[in-house]
């Protein structure tokens, strides 16, 4: 379903993504590893179409369409969401404002209509409550004042609501206590069926006994150096990643 072929990508003029190669195929889960400045965030954000990053070369298509000359909504339109690395703070801007806008733009963006604002509330009451989130979080502003697993969690409930065919899940796992850490886990496994995939990227070993991939890559120095089971990421944790940082040539 995506296809990332030969992918090639600058920030300011440097080359960061330098002939990445990736397949992930309907209902997969993915994970993403590797040192700290690999590119794996700029992966996740040349995927989503944000502003700062230029494409030198490759193509990246989501069933059969490429991708990379849509603009951001198209992209959303396509199926792609990409969570939690930055989460922004919208003052003054409810939280369940902010929720129906971002799925009636995606509603828009596929032709269907709005949903009416009382089947929404109701939808999203029941978000709250798979994320584990008191329902005073939709009143207020969006992330203002929400710890960092609130945020994750409030992330979690718009990607379900979005339900989106490719989830990119960014540093999942960073600033979550282990609770938090398994109530996000339990959301993203809930989500997982048959037409949807997710590319989950992260540092640590841990986030993955509780999503457990289907296949673990590792990314170095704007390339996919290595691919395996989730019993890469196992071996990773004990070795760390200086053993493959030069990479293989091919990708993989
Ligand atoms: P990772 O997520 O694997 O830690 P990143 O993709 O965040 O790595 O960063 C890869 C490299 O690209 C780093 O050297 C980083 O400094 C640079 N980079 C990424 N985004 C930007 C940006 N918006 N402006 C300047 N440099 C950037
Ligand atoms: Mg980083
Ligand atoms: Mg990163």
């Amino acid at each position: 379903m995506i296809e990332i072929k030969d992918l090639k990508a600058s920030v300011e003029e440097k080359e960061i993504l330098k002939g990445l190669n990736l397949n992930i195929g309907p209902g997969e889960v993915h994970a993403i590893m590797g040192p700290n400045g690999a590119g794996k965030s700029t992966l996740g954000n040349v995927l989503a179409g944000r502003e700062g990053y230029e494409v030198t070369g490759g193509s990246a298509t989501l069933n059969g369409k490429d991708i990379l000359d849509l603009d951001p909504e198209e992209r959303a339109r396509e199926g792609l969401f990409l969570a939690f690395q930055y989460p922004v703070e919208i003052p003054g801007v409810s939280n369940l404002e902010f929720l129906k806008a971002s799925v009636d733009a995606v509603r828009e963006q596929q032709g269907k209509p709005a949903l009416d604002s009382v089947q929404f509330l109701k939808l999203a009451r029941e978000k709250c409550k798979a994320v584990n989130l008191d329902q005073s979080f939709l009143k207020r502003g969006v992330n203002e004042g929400f710890s960092g697993g609130e945020k994750k969690r409030n992330e979690l409930m718009q990607m379900m609501l979005l339900e989106p065919s490719l989830c990119i899940l960014d540093e999942t796992d960073s600033g979550l206590d282990i609770d938090a850490l398994q109530v996000v886990a339990e959301g993203v496994n809930a989500m997982r069926d048959e037409n949807r995939s997710f590319i989950v990227v992260t540092h640590y070993q841990r986030l993955l006994d509780y999503i457990v991939p289907d296949y673990v890559h590792v990314l170095a120095n704007g390339r996919i150096v290595k691919s395996g089971g989730k019993e890469l990421a196992l071996e990773l944790e004990e070795k760390g990643y200086g053993w493959l940082e030069n990479g293989n040539e091919n990708g993989a």
